[in-house]
């Protein structure tokens, strides 16, 4: 169908999009509403961890949508069960409660720091979040998040959320009072740039927390789920956080997050927490196909093998364009440019023919990749290739 026969001002406008309908998808492909195809680098926001129309979440999704989609959250079903006890037992963690998207799974980490505070802290509630950090849009995460501007978007906002530097102990450490809670951070900023937070800074946030009786939270929306080349983002740090969210990569492209705390820390009483689609069979059916795919013996040494692929032709870029290099973890990885053209490069990577290229930057300066984590060796060949073209056109 031609583009300009859809009627797109049926839509709220919220974000400027290219004229295109995508229609399908398979693998690491996109394809258009005019045929054509598009090489995935972002699919999905780093959702689809198993690229598009993955076999395993089909299957999840015909039998259990064929066996029961929604007994209500009012009564427990097998798929959710399933899912909690593969988290757990991959994890620190003790306890599990299922959310729509990660930003209502974070709402759940704060009203649970916050409880906490109320139990055992004498009313402590301010948590501490980083500049540039991203936690939601919900109000409360977008107060909780650093983005410049969001604190006074929609005010009044919600109170209690101090900023302080990523890898800036010292930071920290100064906006620790008597009403401070916790702590909370992405153990890789995504949104802010792929910006990781050094092993040095959570471990010190780790005994500044043990020090202060706060509670230590890592948001893995984005970095969990395999996407840094381990299950979970903080394993490599060698730390034990008290809370975790995840959301994205853990559904593989349908609504599915969680919010994750140790069995001391999960403290909501009846009543304080839970929502209508929570922990439903059918998304959560999907999960555990996701998840064994992740989990199976080999999967996380190919996403690291992928990473370090993409690291290193992403570095003979930067050396070849006299770029400043890349940083990332895993398949969540960025190529810091030496000026502004990361817009004009996506543009070009979309409008490229006869086939496109999905790429994203986060800042005018930085491309970042987000590709599914069973990308293959050819499509990272072929996203570096390609994206050379592309800057070797442009700086002509
Ligand atoms: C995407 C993201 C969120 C928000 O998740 P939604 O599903 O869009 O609500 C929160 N935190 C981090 C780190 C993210 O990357």
């Amino acid at each position: 169908m031609e583009f300009s026969q859809y009627n797109v001002n049926t839509l709220m406008e919220i974000t400027s999009r290219p004229d295109l309908v995508f229609v399908r998808g398979q693998g690491s492909w996109l394809e258009d509403n005019a045929g054509k195809r598009y090489l995935d680098f972002i699919q999905g926001w780093a959702v689809n961890c198993l690229g598009h129309g993955a076999p395993e979440m089909l299957r999840a999704l015909n039998e259990q949508g064929a066996k029961l989609i929604n007994p209500s959250p009012a009564y427990f079903n097998e798929p959710s069960l399933n899912l909690a006890q593969r988290l757990t037992q991959a994890s620190v963690f003790d306890r599990v409660f299922f959310a729509n998207s990660g930003a209502e799974a974070n709402e759940g980490a704060i009203k649970l720091a916050r409880k906490w505070g109320k139990v055992n802290r004498n009313g402590a509630y301010k948590i501490i979040t980083m500049d540039h950090s991203f936690h939601g849009r919900t109000l409360a995460t977008m107060s909780a998040s650093g983005k410049p501007g969001w604190g006074t978007m929609f005010a009044p906002q919600v109170d209690g959320f101090p900023k302080a530097n990523l890898n800036d102990l010292d930071s920290v450490h100064k906006l620790i009072d008597a009403q401070t809670v916790a702590i909370m951070l992405e153990p890789v900023q995504g949104e802010g740039g792929v910006i990781p937070a050094t092993a040095e800074f959570m471990q010190g946030l780790r005994k500044l927390a043990d020090e202060h009786g706060l509670l230590l939270i890592v948001d893995e929306v984005q970095t969990g789920m395999g996407r840094c080349g381990t299950m979970f983002a903080y394993q490599q740090f060698g730390i034990t956080p008290d809370i975790m969210t995840l959301g994205k990569g853990i559904g593989g492209g349908v609504p599915l997050a969680a919010l994750l705390a140790r069995q001391d820390v999960s403290v909501f009483s009846h009543g304080e927490q839970g929502g209508t689609y929570n922990g439903n069979p059918l998304m959560t059916a999907v999960g555990v196909a996701v998840f064994d795919v992740l989990n199976a013996p080999g999967f996380m040494e190919t996403v690291q093998a992928r990473g370090r692929q993409l690291s290193e032709g992403l570095l003979k870029l930067s050396a070849k364009w006299g770029m400043h290099g890349e940083r990332g973890a895993g398949l969540l990885r960025a190529l810091v440019m030496d000026r502004d053209d990361g817009p004009a490069i996506v543009d070009a990577a979309r409008k490229l023919e006869p086939q496109g290229m999905l790429l994203n930057a986060p800042r005018a300066n930085l491309l970042r990749f987000m590709p599914a984590l069973n990308v293959t060796e050819q499509e990272v060949d072929l996203m570096l290739d390609t994206l050379d073209g592309i800057i070797a056109r442009m700086r002509g």
